[in-house]
């Protein structure tokens, strides 16, 4: 095949674009992939997110992520939305399908896909701490695979009790909120608990959400949105008292395994976009 000099263009717009280790993974699972697609990191400040979008329609990009600030203001712009980025309100990845921009939500289908090979979401509960962007991602598409509940503790309760009340509309699960209690119990039955705050993020690796661990039992498994460090504070200590655990680095790597799938049809090897984002992050 002669090889085209022109390849199939996706990105990403976002500000503090230079921290995102998105783009290792996306040129390792290319190249792998044998995909002639290139991905373009840009720093695109609040005010200029629509001549972005009008660029990237000029020149026929085939799809962009979207991050801070850009997952809300983005679907103005938008010609549709998946279901999950409507319930949501957010979106992630932006899908050029027959010269219309759809918007997708891929968080919650990465986190989901990152705890299938320790726990299933169906029939379960689930307690998620936090009730902002990934907070909502991940409640919602926990319940959309089956599980029977979702509790929500966030330390604005009137934040919990909207996503809770989001969960219950929109979904066949249980949505409640809870109080926030420092250290926090988790209740009996509770399957996964999921801290969805940015709380142990580098540089503040030392921070943790306070939890009373007698309220932990032998089979509850623990994860952590923070992709970095891979092993926070919270997962280091459930390690220590033997409760299983799910980093962050899963979710990401699953959330751009998804994008790259609607994107080009591809699925792709996660093990190779793993060990790209494992060598950007150390
Ligand atoms: P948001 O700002 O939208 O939401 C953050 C949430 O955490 C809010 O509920 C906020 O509460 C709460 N919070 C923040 N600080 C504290 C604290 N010290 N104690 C208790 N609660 C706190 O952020 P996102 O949801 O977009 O991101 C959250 C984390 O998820 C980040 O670390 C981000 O890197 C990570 N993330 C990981 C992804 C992955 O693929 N692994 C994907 C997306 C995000 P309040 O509203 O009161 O401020």
């Amino acid at each position: 095949m002669t090889r085209s000099f022109c390849p199939e263009i996706v990105g990403s717009f976002s500000t503090g674009a230079a921290a995102n280790p998105t783009v290792a993974m996306m040129e390792a699972s290319f190249a792998h992939e044998g995909l002639e697609w290139i991905y373009v990191n840009c720093e695109v400040p609040a005010g200029e997110l629509a001549p972005a979008v009008s660029g990237a329609h000029a020149m026929g990009w085939r799809g962009f992520n979207c991050s801070i600030p850009h997952k809300r203001r983005v679907i103005e712009l938008l010609d549709d939305l998946s279901d999950t980025a409507r319930i949501c309100d957010a979106v992630n990845c932006v899908v050029r399908t027959d010269g219309r921009w759809v918007g997708h939500n891929t968080d919650g289908v990465g986190f989901v896909e990152s705890v299938r090979p320790v726990v299933q979401p169906e029939g379960g509960r689930v307690l998620v701490i936090g009730a902002g962007g990934a907070a909502h991602a991940i409640a919602i598409e926990i319940a959309r695979a089956g599980a029977a509940g979702v509790e929500i503790i966030a330390r604005d309760p009137a934040k919990a009790a909207a996503l809770a009340d989001l969960v219950d509309r929109t979904t066949a699960a249980r949505g409640s909120a809870m109080a926030w209690s420092s250290p926090m119990s988790v209740p009996p039955g509770v399957d996964l608990v999921v801290d969805a705050t940015p709380v142990g993020m580098e540089p503040n690796v030392d921070d943790m959400v306070e939890f009373d661990l007698e309220s932990w039992s032998s089979d509850l498994v623990v994860a952590d949105v923070v992709p970095n460090p891979a092993r926070t504070r919270l997962l280091q200590t459930a390690e220590q008292v033997g409760v299983r655990t799910i980093d962050g680095r899963g979710m990401l790597v699953n959330q751009a395994a998804e994008n790259i799938r609607l994107w080009t049809g591809v699925d792709p090897d996660r093990s190779v976009l793993r060990a790209a984002l494992d060598a950007a992050l150390g």
